[in-house]
């Protein structure tokens, strides 16, 4: 299972998905939305492969700094 951080800096928050999550799809976002322009984008980017690990993933939100925090530590894998 690999793991992407989905980061959105104008509310300050970034999710970590499941590479399998439909609304991630390996980096990708979903089709027709979200090709990764504007202020949004996904870490590590399509096509490059995804976190190997949780703690990998959690490690990247933590760079981000302490403006991330109100949803580190949640996993989405819908
Ligand atoms: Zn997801």
């Amino acid at each position: 299972m690999a793991y992407h951080v989905k980061v959105i800096p104008p509310s300050g928050r970034a999710r970590i998905h499941e590479a399998s999550c439909k609304f991630c799809r390996d980096g990708q976002g979903m089709e027709n939305q979200d090709k990764g322009t504007g202020p949004t984008y996904w870490q590590p980017p399509y096509p490059v492969p995804g976190f190997p690990t949780i703690a990998e993933a959690k490690r990247y939100v933590l760079s981000l700094g302490s403006r991330y925090i109100d949803t580190q530590g949640s996993v989405h894998t819908a």
